[in-house]
């Protein structure tokens, strides 16, 4: 019997990508969702910047998810932020304004 398929018994989240931990949804699949909703929301206000551009400057900016879904709903709301530097925007959007300049 091979040892690779039973993962010495471990419990895999959905995507089988990371042992669940908890019952409800895996805390670091949305982790990593979030991550690349804020990275395709900044792709499509901004096609110039590089995709892996983005990504780190999320990653600096916004190390949570509620934090990372904060980037990707106001981008969406006003894809011009990044280029405005609004004054309003949430703290993370702050962060990862000044992450992109940096
Ligand atoms: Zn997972």
């Amino acid at each position: 019997m091979s040892g690779l398929t039973r993962e010495l018994g471990t419990l895999r989240c959905k995507a089988g990508l990371h042992p669940q931990v908890v019952a409800s949804g895996c805390a670091l699949c949305n982790w990593e969702r979030a991550l690349q909703l804020a990275v395709d929301a900044i792709a499509v206000a901004h096609p110039g910047i590089d995709a892996q551009v983005a990504c780190a400057a999320v990653i600096r900016s916004a190390s949570t998810t509620p934090n990372r879904g904060v980037i990707a709903r106001y981008l969406a709301a006003h894809p011009l932020a990044l280029v405005s530097g609004e004054s309003g925007a949430p703290g993370p959007v702050r962060r990862l304004i000044g992450e992109l300049r940096a």
